[in-house]
């Protein structure tokens, strides 16, 4: 859509644009393949030398629309849906990396994310260096490697709730020659967009705030179609294809090759593709996206402070209360907000983190964040679980450390419901 239009109206009106006689709402292309006239032309489309869709594992009408609004809200040059957040990240860095590269990531990253790298990835012969996203530059600098294709920071971290500093870490990763990927799910590109701070491509869990209410499961890649893959890092880029008749990715899709190799490659081979009706999902909750994100950042802030002052807390870690040391940051990167996720530490330590949970009526305890019900869960008994005491405290996380997703419902339900578990214990 015209790039001077609002965010809200995009998230309304942009992929599906209908024509004359057209169906108002996006459509769900449920089809699995599409029917051509000619051999010729399909042979051409497996060429990329005509335009259509024709197997649903690369491509599809739906998928096709939500993918250009995804681009379009983030200022990307284009985006690939994927089935999950986690396939998302996967994508993001197989694609540019092999067995023999080495990859620098933030400690502060979602539980997932760690396991996929630190395990399935490292498995894999690709190998990872964690570091502190608030290390000096000189500490920082010291992780990269000739071998390094790509610096991984999330833009607020799941659960720890850390603010990257975009515009310094995009400063190094290009100094290094690489680029800057961004896990982007917490804020969505309502709250931030880093592709305007220097990072080159951004990631989502469309699972959390982007569907909104818990429904369907999603990923999505956007490229911002501005890093230069032909700097000699990155022989897989502009080297031909074996896999596609020496297809070289630079040569035929110039600012998208990243993007194109992802879905050429990556979605052909290894097929973590969204579903069309997932996407039609994601879509609706595009829709609304603004609205939600604006209530959640209020609520959170509200809650953050009211918990700030509750004589049961020890703390509270949300970069929208002054006291965060994350502050200066989140002032900086979040202006409107730092999304609904708090987290918060109990006095009287993981007996009666667990109690405080099992003691609330409105918020739900699920594995989950980032939807329109207020959630909440218990990180080191789930989602970190798999990791070691080190690796916790890297990651931020104490056993009595709460994760408290504040939803979009009425600020002083919300507020009851926490004082009658915390009077409760
Ligand atoms: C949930 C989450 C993921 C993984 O996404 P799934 O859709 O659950 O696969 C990745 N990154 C962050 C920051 C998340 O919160």
């Amino acid at each position: 859509m015209n790039p001077k239009t609002h965010i809200e109206t995009r998230c309304v009106q942009g992929g599906w644009q209908p024509k004359n006689g057209d169906p108002l709402v996006l459509p769900i292309f449920q089809s699995t393949t599409f029917k051509y006239d000619s051999a010729d032309y399909m042979g051409r489309l497996f060429d990329f030398d005509a335009t259509g869709h024709f197997y649903t594992r690369l491509s599809n009408p739906t998928l096709e629309c939500v993918e250009r609004k995804l681009a379009d809200l983030e200022g990307g040059a284009g985006a690939l849906l994927t089935a999950s957040g986690q396939a998302a990240t996967f994508y993001a860095v197989l694609n540019i990396c092999e067995a023999g590269s080495h990859v620098v990531s933030s400690t502060a990253i979602y539980g997932g994310t760690f396991n996929l790298f630190a395990v399935t990835m490292q498995k894999m012969g690709i190998d990872f260096t964690f570091v502190d996203p608030s290390a000096s530059d000189e500490e920082l600098a010291k992780a990269f490697r000739p071998t390094t294709k790509l610096f991984f920071v999330e833009t607020l971290s799941n659960p720890s709730l850390k603010v990257a500093d975009l515009e310094r870490l995009a400063r190094m990763a290009h100094a290094h020659g690489v680029p800057l990927i961004v896990d982007n799910t917490f804020p969505t590109p309502i709250l931030c967009r880093p592709l305007e701070w220097g990072a080159d491509i951004v990631i989502h869990s469309t699972t959390k705030y982007m569907d909104g209410h818990a429904q369907s499961m999603g990923g999505g890649l956007i490229d911002g179609g501005t890093f230069d893959w032909t700097n000699g890092r990155f022989p897989s880029l502009c080297e031909p294809d074996p896999s596609y008749h020496g297809l070289v990715y630079t040569e035929k899709f110039g600012s998208l090759a990243y993007l194109a190799k992802a879905r050429a490659q990556l979605l052909r081979d290894i097929g973590a593709v969204q579903s069309p009706f997932s996407a039609y999902i994601l879509n609706l909750g595009l829709e609304t996206l603004p609205l939600r994100m604006h209530q959640h950042g209020r609520n959170a802030l509200a809650v953050a402070r009211h918990l700030e002052a509750h004589p049961a807390i020890l703390s509270v870690q949300y970069p929208g209360l002054e006291s965060n040391p994350f502050h200066a940051l989140a002032k900086k990167y979040l202006p409107d907000g730092a999304c609904g996720v708090i987290s918060f530490r109990m006095k009287a330590g993981r007996e009666a983190a667990v109690r405080f949970m099992d003691g609330l009526k409105l918020a739900a305890i699920v594995t989950h964040v980032a939807d329109a019900r207020t959630s909440v869960l218990h990180p080191a008994g789930t989602t970190h679980r798999q990791l070691t005491d080190e690796q916790l405290a890297a990651s931020g996380i104490t056993p009595d450390l709460i994760r408290f997703s504040v939803g979009i419902e009425h600020i002083d339900d919300i507020l009851a419901d926490i004082d009658q578990a915390l009077e409760a214990i």
